[in-house]
């Protein structure tokens, strides 16, 4: 096997957002995601807003800019 072509493997966890942790192997060190097994609607059967990083209300406030702007043309 050649050197440095190949990306360093690092043991590494992924952090939902939940809290929950996921142990495993990555070229990443550290990765984040926001929704997992463990908290995804369809393995935990309930309708729930995954919203941690204020996606949704940023996404509200830019789309109420957009709108104003509209109206006021
Ligand atoms: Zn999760």
């Amino acid at each position: 096997m050649k050197e440095n072509i190949h990306p360093t493997y690092h043991q590494t966890v992924i952090r939902c957002a939940c809290g929950n942790e996921i142990p495993t192997g990555s070229t990443k060190e550290d990765i984040r995601v926001e929704i997992c097994s463990k908290c995804h609607p369809f393995y935990t059967g309930k309708q729930k807003l995954v919203d941690s990083a204020g996606r949704i209300e940023r996404f509200r406030k830019k789309y109420e800019k957009f709108q104003n702007k509209e109206t006021q043309e």
